[in-house]
């Protein structure tokens, strides 16, 4: 979302992938999130600043009406077809169910570890906010066209903060 928030170049895997020093060290994005490029053609650092914990349910968030919804334990299953525009049916095979949370699930306890390498990276703070600003306006993964694995619009911070400096190569 970032790469084309940016007008990053993309392969055609829909993915963005700094190749070289001067790239890299122009691009938010790959200091950030990590680069998937070829890391023995370059010479400077590629070490990726952002690291992010698992996140997990917060089961007080399933009430009572949730549960009576849910196939399983604490997943409700969708199904959905495709529907041909021509006819106005369901087109032959398209029918597939989809395990999902219930809409209005809490998840919590997610850590973030932003490390600072050099000053500069200060300034790369600042996009991660851009990039979960982003994701309030979409979806994560895949189905949000269904209006599946939307984000909340309310991502609380905690209160837990902690300063931590690291030195590059460490
Ligand atoms: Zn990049």
């Amino acid at each position: 979302m970032m790469e084309r928030f940016r007008s990053r170049t993309l392969t055609d895997r829909g993915m963005h992938l700094c190749q070289n020093d001067q790239d890299y060290l122009n691009c938010s994005i790959c200091k950030i999130w990590g680069t998937m490029g070829d890391v023995k053609k370059m010479s400077v650092p590629t070490l990726t600043r952002l690291l992010v914990s698992d996140v997990y349910l917060d089961r007080q968030s399933i009430t009572e009406e949730m549960r009576n919804n849910m196939e399983l334990q604490w997943t409700e299953v969708k199904f959905e077809t495709a529907i041909s525009r021509l006819t106005g049916t369901a087109l032959t095979g398209s029918l597939r169910q989809t395990e999902r949370v219930p809409a209005g699930a809490v998840f919590k306890d997610s850590r973030w570890i932003f490390n600072i390498f050099q000053e500069e990276d200060k300034d790369l703070l600042k996009e991660i906010f851009i990039a979960l600003e982003l994701l309030e306006q979409d979806y994560i993964g895949g189905m949000g066209s269904v209006d599946t694995a939307e984000l909340p619009s309310r991502i609380s911070k905690s209160s837990g903060t902690q300063g931590r400096h690291t030195k590059a190569g460490k």
